[in-house]
């Protein structure tokens, strides 16, 4: 890393003006589907916090907000989708209008497992929003119901997405240089 951690992004993908903007819009979109809902947004740990932080600001119906950590069985299983549940939601679900609330839907894997694993305690709904989409890449049937942006199959960072746990706190969206990988 160099003295500064913008100089080793190589392009913006996405201006933290773009981004305002559209969390903004999809805020708006969810206060107008979840009213006189029992709304919980579920966010899993830890890439998708940014976008919480900013979206749950722009839905102005009352909710609750959990969070999960979740972690991979190793990388043989991983293809599978199923994951270990690190730390779990602290209340029941039932009767809820559960919004899980994503950084990125990539290979759909892990969230795949989690929605049905959430849908088997008797929500009384349960949808998906996402900031960023790569839909190149999806391995099962799995769509958003709220989409931020689709995005190209590249690997990006910031506005909480790291590479190797750090530039979540990059306030946009952006690519690295190579550089950043090979040393
Ligand atoms: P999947 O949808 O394949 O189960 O996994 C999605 C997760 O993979 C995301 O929550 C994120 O942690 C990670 N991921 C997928 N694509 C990217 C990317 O382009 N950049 C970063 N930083 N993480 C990604
Ligand atoms: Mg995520
Ligand atoms: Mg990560």
């Amino acid at each position: 890393m160099k003295d500064n951690m913008r100089e080793d992004v190589l392009r913006v993908l996405l201006s933290e003006e773009e981004i305002h903007a559209k969390v903004k819009e999809m805020g708006k979109k969810i206060t107008e589907d979840y009213k006189n809902s029992n709304l919980m947004l579920v966010t899993v740990l830890k890439g998708a916090v940014v976008f919480l932080a900013d979206i749950m600001r722009e839905i102005d119906v009352p909710a609750e907000i959990d969070f999960m950590v979740v972690s991979s069985y190793g990388s043989g299983v991983k293809s599978s989708g199923v994951v270990k549940i690190v730390k779990d939601l602290d209340v029941p679900l039932e009767g809820k209008d559960i919004l899980i609330v994503e950084d990125i839907l990539d290979s759909g894997l892990t969230l795949s497992y989690i929605k049905e694993l959430l849908a088997s305690r008797g929500p009384r709904s349960i949808k998906v929003a996402t900031l960023l989409d790569k839909p190149s890449r999806r391995k099962v049937d799995l769509q958003a119901d709220y989409v931020g942006f689709s995005v190209p199959d590249e690997f990006v960072i910031g506005y909480g997405l790291d590479y190797d746990e750090k530039y979540r706190n990059l306030p946009y969206i952006g690519i690295l240089k190579p550089e950043v990988y090979s040393v």
